[in-house]
């Protein structure tokens, strides 16, 4: 069909990269992903998973390898979620950090522009509430909005800082319909075990089926506004459809603890006082931490009809659910 829309995503193989995909193809759109590496591992899952996923070698660090991706999908929209993500692993590799999640999003804009798409793609740059950084004199009682000030406490976002104003200079000096989404944490099934979400439930789900016993965490006072990734892609879709290029702020508009993450986890397996399960290891604490991170999701709310669906309690239930599905299936093909 020769108005089938084409979109092109960066990060095809993380938690948004997947939810994406999915709504993309849903919604009728042929749908390119960009896979990095030559043995990456998680190929064949994506080929399994989304067989409708048409994937392009290239890396976000290879302005050529770009280039060639955006000839070869030739994208009415381009969503650019590739990047280094965990907090905790960009202090350690703060130099690819830089080189991933900050220069990579020039690499990607400029490929649109040389290419001659610069009116012809839109492209969604997936920034970060991490740029506010949750400090005190920084915290307004409403929650973040799109006119907060920014103070990124960690490598990863003073990155993710430099990629979203690019993209509104390149929005800005060529015209380009380019919107930033400044998304506060979203979690999921999806999610990597190395996000505390995940982690949490991935071991309650363990403990609970006796495969092991207890689980190491970091600080657990830091409150996070935590949303439904499934809720989130359906956000970025909509900035790439509004008239006119700009920036929104997703959230849920609440902040919880870890330690009430924890609570909710545990209680779905029958166990009210986590304590005895949680031990500290300062490994997992960082060098700046963000104490608090509350958005304010008026403007996506208004101007894009947009709003969340699954509720805090609802996204620790389904995450649960999951774990223990998955890491019982894992258990008895072992044991069989
Ligand atoms: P972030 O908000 O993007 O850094 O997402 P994370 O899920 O990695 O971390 C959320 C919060 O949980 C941060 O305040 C971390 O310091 C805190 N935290 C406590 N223990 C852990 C842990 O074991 N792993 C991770 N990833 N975070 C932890």
């Amino acid at each position: 069909m020769a108005d089938t829309r084409r979109a092109l995503i960066t990060g095809i193989t993380g938690q948004d990269g997947g939810h994406l995909a999915e709504l993309l193809h849903e919604k009728g759109y042929e749908v390119y992903g960009l896979i990095r590496g030559q043995h990456n591992p998680r190929r064949e899952s994506v080929a399994v998973e989304m067989p409708y996923v048409r994937l392009i070698e290239g890396d976000l660090t290879d302005p050529t390898s770009l280039v060639r991706a955006v000839e070869t999908s030739d994208p009415d929209e381009l969503y650019n979620l590739a990047a280094v993500s965990h907090v905790g692993y960009s202090f350690k590799n703060p130099t690819l950090t830089a080189d991933v999640t900050a220069k990579g999003v020039l690499n990607v804009l400029e490929a649109v522009r040389i290419t001659g798409r610069a009116e012809r793609t839109r492209v969604y740059q997936a920034s970060t509430s991490e740029m506010f950084g949750g400090l005190d004199y920084n915290r307004p009682g409403a929650g973040y909005n799109e006119n907060s000030l920014f103070h990124p406490r960690s490598p990863y976002g003073v990155a993710k800082l430099y990629g979203h104003w690019i993209a509104k200079n390149y929005r800005e000096s060529y015209g380009m319909f380019v919107a930033c989404g400044i998304l506060f944490n979203h979690e999921g099934e999806r999610r990597g075990v190395e996000f505390v979400t995940r982690k949490i439930t991935h071991a309650v789900a363990r403990i609970k089926l006796g495969l092991q016993p207890d689980i190491e965490l970091g600080d657990l006072w830091p409150k996070r506004d935590w949303g439904y990734a499934g809720d989130f892609v359906e956000g970025m879709w909509r900035m790439l459809q509004h008239s006119v290029p700009d920036d929104f702020v997703l959230a849920t508009g609440e902040t919880h603890s870890i330690e009430e993450f924890l609570t909710l986890a545990f209680a779905e397996i029958g166990i009210e006082d986590w304590r005895p399960y949680v031990r500290q290891n300062p490994e997992f604490m960082r060098p700046a931490e963000v104490d608090i991170l509350l958005g304010d999701p008026t403007k996506a709310e208004q101007e894009l009809g947009w709003r969340r669906k699954v509720d805090f309690p609802g996204l620790v239930s389904r995450m649960v659910a999951h774990d223990l599905a998955t890491q019982s299936a894992a258990a008895s093909i072992a044991s069989a």
